[in-house]
């Protein structure tokens, strides 16, 4: 038995199989092969080719019907690959000529393709090397006979070990036969950690040496809540995680989903609770945690995992679906947000030194306006559906949320000259997730009609913390007085001219943090679905003036730990136990 220790990001325990996805290339055995072994060679070949074209095939149905969107042409290349006849010929004459064995000469071949393509003058051409090399591991996988990780075609359910998910594997996932997320890298608000929260699958990230330590189809335990691995337990560890899963299963049950739509103290403060979505299968989610709106929706997701961009038609559709679903409640549209730790696959993104500074969401959009254009004619002519409102991340200074309105305003033009219908008045938010907008957001209050808070950024960005670099997860502190300080002062600016102010980083699904954020004025607060319901239940046994009155105190205190058991003993104080118990799960 090992126990590994991470981040703890998504809470519960999950019992079952390893499925470990490597970052390490396939080990490609060189052998040689005598001159009657040559046609079994040579059927080895043709065999692996047709069961990675059903496989390719299944995939693509899949997809199609699972994410409902059309990402079928992803697998243009890969069908090209698989039906080169010179590519396949230069496998079997290296068979026959060099007598070696056919995944061998496969990867040889591959190799040479690949390196091809590379020195061409052919951005498009270069660019399919991605899917070369993807589906060469596919044909690989059949011939070694290794499984391959073809994550949307999990048969049985299972625990993901992987060094880290890209945000188009987890988009892809069955989240239904998802027991568990066990990552290498991250921290608490990167991308897989967001997911799992969102889906109540239990995480935990960072943990360093979990692909080197746990072996594909081990048994394993993951324990969400306190950032727990252990790898092939004894018989007792395994009787104590059953009896704390039956606790925790009870528990999450018992949460009590409040009837009442609109949270209020008891002293009759009204705040809005919405919801925070990144894929369709989260909509329902929405209505049944009682969520009042979507005051975040991450388009940015409908753009991952996919080697063409959507057209403005397919996202109209994507779009217009859940705002007529989420209607009449509001829907907040977050323009793309690509770069940090979500990349497109198509667009000559380039790895940078350090992509959360660099070409990311508002900075991409600006660059590439026939992007942005397309996503926000798409959003308007999703507004006549019911409420939308648009908010640009990562905006620095006033010159970028200029620029962005003035965009804004040249689509709605169109639209017009076009006959196409939208909303006219449609509210255009700005995030506040950089310091300098923090710094500045007096101004930017007089510009917006609504500001939206990202603490995921802003306090990565305050405390100079990269939010999904586990060595330094220590010091991702959201009760850092600099992050109350900052988070304060924006609120003070936005209510100076009358600008709404909404939080929709992880920081309000913290009952402590919700609390204080309440007695300074937050008008509205944004969450994973499943997070809701807590604080619903906090707002609606909690006094405002009661939330007001720690305000002074707290922000008079010097470190993040005094911060937390400050707050939460604040809270013990006033609600009962059986309340505060639920709220701590
Ligand atoms: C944030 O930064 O707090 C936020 C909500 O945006 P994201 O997590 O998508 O960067
Ligand atoms: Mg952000």
């Amino acid at each position: 038995m090992i126990r590994l220790k991470g981040i703890g990001v998504s809470g519960g325990v999950g019992i079952g199989k390893a499925l470990v996805i490597r970052k390490d290339e396939l080990r490609v055995p060189k052998r040689k092969v005598s001159h009657v072994e040559i046609s079994r060679e040579i059927y080895r070949l043709e065999e692996a080719l047709i069961e990675t074209r059903r496989e390719i095939s299944n995939l693509q149905k899949k997809i199609a019907t699972e994410i409902g969107f059309d990402h079928g042409r992803i697998f243009e290349a890969h069908y090209l690959v698989l039906e080169d006849r010179v590519l396949i010929e230069d496998v079997i004459t290296q068979i026959k000529n060099k007598r070696v064995n056919v995944e061998y000469a496969f990867s040889q071949s591959i190799e040479k393709y690949v390196s091809t393509l590379l020195k061409l003058n052919d951005e498009y051409l270069k660019e399919r090397v991605i899917d070369i090399e993807d589906i060469a591991r596919r044909v690989l996988r059949k011939m070694l006979k290794e499984a391959t990780t073809s994550l949307s075609d999990l048969k049985e359910k299972v625990i993901i070990v992987a060094h880290d998910l890209a945000p188009s594997q987890t988009a892809s996932l069955p989240k239904d036969k998802i027991l568990g997320f066990i990552t290498d890298i991250g921290g608490r608000t990167s991308h897989t950690a967001i997911i799992a929260r969102s889906l109540r699958i239990p995480a935990v990230v960072g943990v360093e040496v979990a692909t080197e330590n746990i072996e594909f189809g081990s048994k394993i335990i993951i324990d969400g809540s306190s950032g727990t691995v252990v790898v092939s337990p004894t018989d007792k560890s395994l009787k104590e995680y059953q009896k704390k899963l039956t606790i925790y299963t009870k528990e999450i049950k018992a949460i009590h989903i409040p009837k009442k739509l609109k949270a209020c103290t008891k002293d009759g403060k009204e705040v809005i609770i919405s919801a925070n979505i990144e894929l369709p299968e989260e909509l329902p989610l929405v209505k049944q945690y009682g969520a009042e709106g979507i005051g975040l929706y991450r388009t940015e997701y409908i753009f991952l995992g996919r080697r063409d961009l959507p057209s403005e038609e397919e996202q109209f559709k994507a779009y217009s679906k859940v705002v007529k679903d989420i209607s009449p409640h509001p829907v907040v549209f977050r323009t793309i947000d690509i770069g940090g730790d979500k990349f497109l696959s198509q667009p000559q993104v380039p790895r940078e030194m350090s992509p959360f500074l660099g070409w990311r969401a508002i900075r991409f959009c600006l660059a590439r306006p026939e992007i942005f254009k397309t996503q926000l004619r798409a959003i308007l002519r999703a507004s006549v559906d019911g409420i939308v409102e648009i908010m640009f991340p990562m905006i620095s200074g006033i010159g970028e949320l200029r620029e962005a309105k003035n965009i804004l305003s040249e689509c709605k033009k169109e639209l017009s000259a076009e006959g196409l219908g939208f909303d006219e008045n449609i509210s255009v938010g700005t995030m506040i997730e950089v310091p300098s907008a923090a710094l500045t957001a007096d101004d930017l209050a007089k510009e917006s009609d609504f500001f939206s808070i990202g603490t995921n950024d802003l306090i990565q960005y305050s405390l100079a913390v990269d939010r999904a670099n586990e060595k330094v997860a220590y010091l991702y502190e959201p009760g850092h007085p600099a992050v109350l300080r900052l988070i304060k002062s924006v609120i003070e600016a936005a209510h100076k001219n009358n600008t709404p102010v909404s939080m929709c980083g992880e920081m309000s699904s913290y009952p402590m943090f919700a609390f204080f954020l309440l007695g300074i004025g937050l008008d509205q607060f944004s969450m994973a679905p499943p997070q809701v319901p807590k604080i619903k239940e906090l707002i609606n046994n909690i006094n405002y003036k009661d939330a007001h009155r720690t305000v002074k105190k707290t922000l008079a205190l010097s470190t993040p730990r005094e911060v937390e058991k400050y707050l939460q003993k604040e809270l013990k104080k006033i609600l009962t136990e059986e309340c505060y118990h639920m709220l701590m799960i």
